[in-house]
């Protein structure tokens, strides 16, 4: 008999390989890292509702501490709104050579236990420990004494997912955080996705889990009702990926040492909206993407725009300019000029937006700062799938 998480349904006729049966895979996410790092840094901060973000009118907060995070405060939230949701939350403009250098200490720890380390962000990993470094006799074990590190050495907390693969692993890491450690046992999986919210699902931001309360389907356990026909239909290709992570399938590779080809920032409308009316969102989007980049932009060497319809098909557009944009006002401008390639007529309304480089040169560390990503839509998460 095969093992109950091979996956509930196999009618897809995918089988997976010895190798995926075995893999175990942890996901270890810092808490509050940028706002973590402030409050370690400096005691004043301590205790206090810290909130990482450039000054400016359309800034968007890049990380707010747990204290913060009490008042409502989120990332990838308006500067401006969280000021007006805390008014004595202390701003700071992140510094990312340090929380860089902070990241690189953390994937030492990693490297310890695992050389398939794939980092996500500055502060989120996976970690294939199928195989480790140190002996110990399970991923979990591995996990707690990689927390545990971590919190010795570098006076930081993380929180650890621990399942039998990367989509997993995530929604376990944010299971108990902060500081938490959650473990999804193979014969766990159908039980516990089969409760499981219908938010919980990476690519399920607010705009498509109300679509899908719309449509009647709240919990993962719905989606597992539904076959792949429907789900299709109903979501594009999308909905063939609803299908198999609905049933714990998740085929994708701990890839290491991963290039970051792309960066980019994506906003979902609260309502679908014409093309011509995404510009305002364009601009604040090239204002969040060249920041995060800053160190990097000049590597990049495309410039990229990303639409979703309202039928949930996407399309991206591209440009590489002779000479790249030297602010966010050029990226913008570089961006909104893309819009002559988007055929689909003056009644077609989009989703989703998004505003990307790509095609870096430098074949350096990749630029995985992010601004608030995780609060994102997250259908591509920050980056978008240019190639
Ligand atoms: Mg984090």
């Amino acid at each position: 008999m095969r093992p109950l998480w091979r996956g509930v349904d196999m009618s897809n006729g995918e089988l997976q390989t010895q190798e995926d049966a075995i893999r175990k895979i942890v996901h270890v996410d810092m808490d509050a890292f940028y706002a973590s790092v402030e409050q370690r840094d400096n005691p004043d901060l301590r205790g206090r509702p810290v909130v990482v973000a450039w000054h400016g009118p359309r800034s968007v907060v890049c990380a707010a501490s747990y204290e913060a995070r009490k008042f409502g405060i989120r990332s990838a939230m308006p500067a401006l709104r969280a000021a007006r949701l805390c008014s004595h939350a202390v701003f700071i403009p992140p510094d990312f050579t340090r929380y860089k250098a902070v990241s690189l200490a953390v994937r030492e720890i990693f490297s310890r236990h695992t050389d398939l380390i794939e980092p996500l962000s500055l502060d989120e990993a996976y970690l294939d420990v199928t195989e480790n470094k140190t002996g110990l006799p399970t991923a979990t074990r591995v996990a707690i004494k990689i927390r545990e590190e971590i919190r010795q050495e570098l006076n930081l907390t993380a929180s650890a997912g621990v399942a039998p693969n990367k989509f997993l692993a995530k929604i376990a890491s944010d299971w108990k955080k902060p500081d938490g450690l959650f473990v999804i046992q193979p014969h766990q999986i159908h039980s516990f996705l089969s409760d499981l919210s219908i938010g919980r699902i990476p690519g399920v931001g607010k705009v498509t889990e109300q679509h899908m309360l719309d449509a009647g389907i709240k919990t993962v356990g719905d989606v597992q009702a539904m076959d792949a026909e429907t789900l299709e239909t109903r979501f594009g290709r999308y909905g063939l990926r609803l299908y198999e992570l609905s049933r714990g399938i998740d085929h994708s590779p701990v890839v290491p040492n991963r290039m970051r080809k792309s960066l980019s920032a994506e906003d979902t409308f609260p309502e679908d909206i014409p093309l011509r009316e995404t510009e305002s969102s364009i601009r604040r989007l090239a204002e969040k993407v060249w920041a995060a980049s800053r160190e990097n932009a000049r590597g990049a060497r495309t410039v990229v725009l990303k639409l979703k319809t309202k039928e949930f098909n996407s399309l991206t557009r591209s440009l590489t300019p002779p000479e790249m944009p030297g602010s966010a006002e050029g990226l913008a401008a570089v961006a909104l000029s893309l819009f002559d390639r988007v055929e689909l007529g003056a009644n077609q309304l989009f989703r989703l937006v998004g505003v990307g480089l790509s095609n870096f040169q430098s074949s350096e560390e990749p630029p995985l700062f992010s601004c608030g990503d995780e609060a994102s839509d997250g259908e591509g998460l920050a980056n978008l799938p240019v190639s």
